[in-house]
Order: structure tokens, then C-alpha cells, then sequence
């Protein structure tokens, strides 16, 4: 076996070890989220309870203001609790060695915590507040005006409540497959390594196996799709040829 072959075989190892902590870590998000929804569940179904409100009498009601005000602290604080999480992967992500005996990542620190756009991962998630409010303000509105039953519309608005679920895992999981590339980018480029060649999984999509193979210069990122899995192989030949 060469030497680009074991780190081959390392790198897919670790791809195996890195999905099982994920689902370890959407199995919490899920369960997190669930105690949000408990919480506000109540309240959802007394406020679909009152019938002809108008928006403006809505906003006016005091349950409404309540509810609002727990909605946020409860957004605020799962968003806080997920942001920490995924900063807890990032940073056993950093410890991962791409090329084995190789340097590891300290320096990833200074970016752990930050989305790809530079954004705080928690104020990435916590955005989501004034849009889940006008999602489900129309949503029990609508309910009340076409005259659901209650139970109804407060199905309708835990739906729309679970839109903050389905946005953290994709957050959680984007960020930590970024963390995963640019921990291996910065090694390479530490370690002298100029190029890499497109990891794909036996089971990755058409687009990533087309991809499969192709070469890159170290510069440069790998830029794919949202939830991909593929990693970054070192071309480590040619310095062995260099060095006899
Ligand atoms: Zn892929």
C-alpha cells in the first residue's frame, strides 16, 4: 500500500467516525428542540382558540405579547445552545490530523465559532426570530379567519415552528463539514502539500462522483453542495519522487 493510499484509507475512516458523531449531534438538536415546542405548545393552543381577531386586535392582546416574549427567550436560548455545540465539534474537528503523524490545527481556533460568512454562528441562528414570527402570526390568523379547528391551526404553527429545527441541522451540519475542509486545507498548505485530489464516497451523488479524482491546487477551496460529505486527499507523490 503507498503512502497516499493510507492516508486515503484514514481520512475515510475518519469520514465514518465524523458522520456518527453528527447523528449523535441531530439526535440532541431534535430532542432540544422538542422541549422548545413543549413549552410553547400551550400557548399556541390557547391562542388558536380565540376566534374572529383581527391582526390588529391580535397584536394588541396581551397572550399574544406573552407568547412572543417566550418565543424569543426560547429561540434565543436554543440558538445559544446549538451555537455551542457546533463550536464543541469544530473544535475536536481541529484536532483531526489529515496527513497521520502530521501537524494538527491550532490556529482554527480563530475562526471556530464563525459561520463561512464570518457571522457568529449563534447570530446566524437567533436571525431566524422575526421570520418565524410572521410565519406563524399569518398562520394563526389564517386559522382563526377561515375558522380551524384549534387544534388544526396549532398544528399548522408548530409546522411552521419547526422550520428553526430543520435550520440549525443544516447549519450544524454545513459548518461542520467547512470546519472538516479548511482544517485539512491549512494542514496541507502547512505541511507543503500543492495539491488535492476530490474525495468522494461510494454512496456520494452524481455531481460529486463526476468530481471524484480531479486535482486542486491547495489555494483553492472545494467548492460543492449543501450537506456534501466528499473530503480533500493530499497528493502526496510528487514529494516523495522529489525526495528520491
Ligand atoms: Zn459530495
Amino acid at each position: 500500500m503507498t503512502y497516499q493510499e493510507r492516508v486515503k484509507e484514514h481520512i475515510l475512516k475518519w469520514l465514518n467516525q465524523l458522520q456518527r458523531a453528527e447523528k449523535e449531534e441531530m439526535l440532541y438538536l431534535v430532542s432540544r428542540w422538542q422541549e422548545v415546542e413543549k413549552v410553547l405548545s400551550e400557548m399556541i393552543l390557547d391562542l388558536a382558540q380565540k376566534e374572529g381577531l383581527s391582526r390588529n386586535q391580535l397584536y394588541r392582546l396581551e397572550e399574544y405579547q406573552k407568547f412572543l416574549n417566550e418565543l424569543q427567550r426560547q429561540i434565543k436560548y436554543f440558538s445559544l445552545d446549538v451555537g455551542q455545540k457546533i463550536i464543541q465539534q469544530q473544535k475536536w474537528i481541529g484536532g483531526f490530523e489529515i496527513i497521520p503523524g502530521g501537524l494538527s490545527l491550532r490556529q482554527g481556533n480563530l475562526w471556530i465559532g464563525l459561520s463561512r460568512e464570518g457571522t457568529p454562528i449563534y447570530e446566524l441562528l437567533k436571525e431566524s426570530y422575526p421570520e418565524t414570527v410572521i410565519r406563524i402570526t399569518n398562520t394563526l390568523l389564517e386559522g382563526i379567519s377561515l375558522g380551524y379547528a384549534p387544534e388544526k391551526t396549532a398544528r399548522l404553527m408548530r409546522e411552521d415552528l419547526a422550520g428553526n429545527l430543520s435550520r440549525a441541522l443544516r447549519i450544524a451540519r454545513t459548518e461542520q463539514m467547512n470546519t472538516f475542509r479548511e482544517v485539512s486545507r491549512m494542514q496541507m498548505e502547512q505541511a507543503g502539500v500543492d495539491s488535492w485530489e476530490w474525495l468522494a464516497e461510494e454512496d456520494a451523488c452524481d455531481f460529486c462522483l463526476s468530481q471524484a479524482g480531479k486535482r486542486f491546487p491547495t489555494e483553492q477551496g472545494m467548492e460543492t453542495h449543501p450537506n456534501c460529505r466528499c473530503a480533500m486527499l493530499p497528493v502526496i507523490e510528487k514529494r516523495s519522487d522529489s525526495n528520491g
